[in-house]
């Protein structure tokens, strides 16, 4: 296993923690499961050092305070690796130009920066992950909906190095939960709850005050309706609260649409709203405690830091052989 966060904002949000950093949690143990903090990602749009910095402690300390264990996985930044920019540039190689311009996210992306801000970096950011995902010959991939497009380039260019070269790569597929795979923005359920494209009503921080997440469920935009039923398409907020609610509380959808019979889409944020406090209230003790100790959390993160050079250098070497580089004297 292998994935990544991006230390972009110092909070994750609901949609991070349900579409991924739970399935992470939930797959350490019978895995080799290999987490980090994604901050040669985060530098693809401007970042203050200091915050930068600070962020991705707080991003690893949420990763601890949601229950990954240093001693079930290989938790770790990605800049501690060096070998995930060196294996970067030969996936650049390898990756076509209309290839990686035919990916989704970045055209969003890069159409709301204006094409002066957008970086070359955020172009071939996900050629980066394809090195991310290789260099741990990681079968699978736990990520949210808008990553599968991500893992599907990584499988044509890990199959595109075999044949060229010799069988070297693992072919990783993506690992990705249906029910929660798109946690949908509250202000717009159309898109997905984001870190830099959602308005603040519309996200679910998980260090904000539960309070200040608890208004912002009860303010969620709905439809005019008033029956509380899943369909994606004519209730496309109602659904989102529901998919929300369900993996929260673990009944199922059906279970929900039954207990809301004959009540109105108040009573469901009302709900969701006490819910998400039981649950993020002791999630941010937890990560309290991790960011108190920051010279333990930085021990963590060198232990995890040198287990994953440990794989990721023995694949640079074998790829680096394989294509005919001289090796250094
Ligand atoms: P950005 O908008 O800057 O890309 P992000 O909110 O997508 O930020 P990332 O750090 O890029 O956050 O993603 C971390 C993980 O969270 C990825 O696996 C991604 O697929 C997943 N994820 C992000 N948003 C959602 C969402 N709304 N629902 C489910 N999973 C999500
Ligand atoms: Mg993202």
């Amino acid at each position: 296993m292998l994935s990544g966060i991006q230390p972009t904002s110092g909070s994750f949000h609901l949609g991070n923690y349900l579409g991924a950093v739970r399935q992470w949690v939930d797959l350490q143990e019978a895995n080799d499961a290999f987490y980090m903090v994604v901050d040669l990602h985060a530098i693809t749009v401007p970042q203050d050092p200091k915050l930068l910095r600070e962020n991705t402690r707080v991003s690893a300390a949420q990763l601890l305070g949601a229950g990954l264990d240093p001693e079930h996985c290989t938790l770790f930044v990605q800049s501690h690796v060096p070998e995930h920019a060196q294996l970067g540039w030969v996936m650049n190689c390898l990756t076509g130009f209309g290839e990686a311009a035919r990916m989704t996210q970045f055209k969003d992306k890069s159409a709301k920066q204006g094409a002066d801000s957008t970086t070359v970096g955020l172009f071939t950011y996900p050629i980066l992950q394809i090195a991310d995902i290789l260099l741990y010959q990681a079968d699978a991939v736990p990520v949210g909906e808008d990553q599968r497009q991500h893992v599907e380039i990584t499988r044509d260019v890990a199959e595109r190095f075999n044949t060229r070269y010799s069988p070297t790569f693992t072919v990783p597929k993506p690992y990705i939960l249906k029910e929660t795979a798109k946690i949908q923005d509250l202000q717009d359920p159309a898109v997905k709850m984001s870190k830099s494209a959602s308005s603040p009503k519309g996200l679910v921080s998980l260090l904000d005050e539960p309070k200040v997440s608890a208004k912002k469920f009860k303010s969620a935009v709905t439809d005019t309706g008033t029956v509380v039923s899943y369909d994606e398409e004519e209730k496309p907020g109602v659904s989102n609260l529901l998919r929300i609610h369900s993996a929260l509380s673990g009944q199922s959808v059906e279970q929900l649409v039954a207990h809301f019979e004959g009540k109105m889409y108040g009573a469901l944020k009302t709900e969701l709203a006490e819910l998400f406090t039981e649950w993020v209230t002791p999630f941010q003790e937890r990560t309290r405690t991790f960011l108190d100790d920051p010279a333990e959390l930085d021990r963590v993160l060198a232990v995890g830091a040198e287990k994953a050079r440990a794989v990721a250098s023995q694949t640079l070497e074998t790829v680096y052989d394989r294509i005919g580089f001289l090796p250094a004297a």
